[in-house]
């Protein structure tokens, strides 16, 4: 199910019906979304599930068996005709950096300017200037630390102003201190220069802090797309809501509206009466309640910090839980407390073998 993207503009990429099989197998199926000007999508999904595979039909670098790609309102192929990458208005940041070694920082960043030497070189100097790397112009790659080398390829993608970036894994080689400041001056340069982004990660953390939407693939699917709050509030299902965290996992049948659980009652709407359903509480949301909660044995109480996680066992039924808990609260390992999901907090999904 793909929500409707909440385009402000007329979008810089429209991705329909894309499909790539390798050797019979489908690598990509029916994948479709926008990008809009100056915002970032994520694709986001397991080793294997075809983000890099759509990001490269995408680029031109691998040939859809079928599905559009429009970029600027433009479609990529027609009639048979396919734009080769290098004539699409397309620029491209992989996880390697890939700059070239024998070229200095300046000319790095120059390789894809072809106007006037005057004009190359003061939009060079501004784009280094930009990203901090004003004083480096004359340095070659092996002179620049890994977050200067990945600032380089972002510019060197930039600078011929091209309508959409695609970016595999970006940020995936640096070292986490380096990445959260090159991931910020990365975001403010695409957005003031209105690029459209797609990019590729693995990681959730990193798809919730960069994207303006995410698009959730699994198995050559898209799952879900939307806003990060949508994806995080309102998961499709089980598989997407465990992208984001821990779950508390109850299960029951659907009676009179609502999962029967050893948690509670919980509304199931569009859900078949009698049907099973599971229900997925996220660890903060499943807290100690006063009277009425369920009774569970404390296992396990740890301070982090910020926060205590307290490992439990429902008293009805065993199941293992976790709930985390602002501050510092410590039940005693096998003492008796009461807990309960947060109203609104659970998420009810459909038994996916039923
Ligand atoms: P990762 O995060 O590991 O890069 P991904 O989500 O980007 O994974 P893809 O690289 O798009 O996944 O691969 C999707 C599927 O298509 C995989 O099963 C992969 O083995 C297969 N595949 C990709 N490229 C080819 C190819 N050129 N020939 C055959 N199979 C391929």
């Amino acid at each position: 199910r793909v929500a409707a993207p909440d385009t402000p503009s007329p979008p810089m990429l429209e991705v329909e019906a894309l499909c790539r099989r390798f050797a019979g197998v489908a690598a990509v199926e029916d994948v479709g979304f926008s990008v809009a000007p100056g915002q970032v999508t994520c694709l986001l999904g397991p080793s294997g599930c075809g983000k890099s595979t759509t990001l490269r039909m995408i680029a031109g670098i691998e040939r859809p068996d079928s599905g559009v790609v429009r970029i600027a309102g433009r479609p990529m192929s027609e009639g048979g005709a396919f734009l080769p990458p290098e004539r699409r208005p397309v620029g491209m940041v992989f996880q390697d950096f890939a700059l070239f070694p024998h070229l200095d920082v300046a000319a790095n960043v120059g390789f894809g300017l072809r106007g006037p030497a005057r004009q190359d070189r003061d939009r060079i100097a501004a784009l280094l200037e930009r990203v901090g790397l004003a004083g480096h112009a004359a340095k070659y790659p092996h002179e620049l630390s890994g977050g200067e080398q990945q600032r380089v390829a972002l510019i060197r993608a930039l600078a011929p102003r091209p309508c959409l970036m695609l970016m595999d894994e970006p940020f995936s080689s640096l070292d986490h201190r380096l990445r959260d400041g090159v991931r910020d001056a990365a975001l403010d340069l695409l957005r003031e220069t209105e690029t459209a982004v797609v990019m590729v990660t693995h990681d959730p953390e990193e798809a919730m802090l960069m994207g303006h939407r995410i698009a959730v693939m699994r198995r050559g699917r898209l799952i879900q797309e939307g806003r990060p709050d949508e994806l995080y509030d309102r998961p499709a299902d089980r598989g997407v809501a465990a992208f984001f965290s821990d779950l508390n996992i109850v299960a029951g049948r659907v009676a009179g509206g609502r999962v029967q659980t050893v948690l509670g009652a919980f509304p199931a709407p569009g859900l078949a009466e009698g049907s099973r359903a599971e229900v997925a509480v996220r660890p903060q949301h499943l807290v100690p309640a006063e009277a009425g909660g369920t009774p569970a044995r404390v296992e396990r109480a740890r301070y982090l910090g910020r926060e205590s996680l307290i490992e439990i066992r429902l008293e009805p039924g065993g199941a293992a839980m976790k709930s985390r808990i602002p501050g510092l609260v410590l039940p005693a390992p096998g003492s008796l407390i009461r807990v309960a999901a947060q109203p609104g907090s659970a998420m009810v999904f459909a038994c996916e073998n039923e």
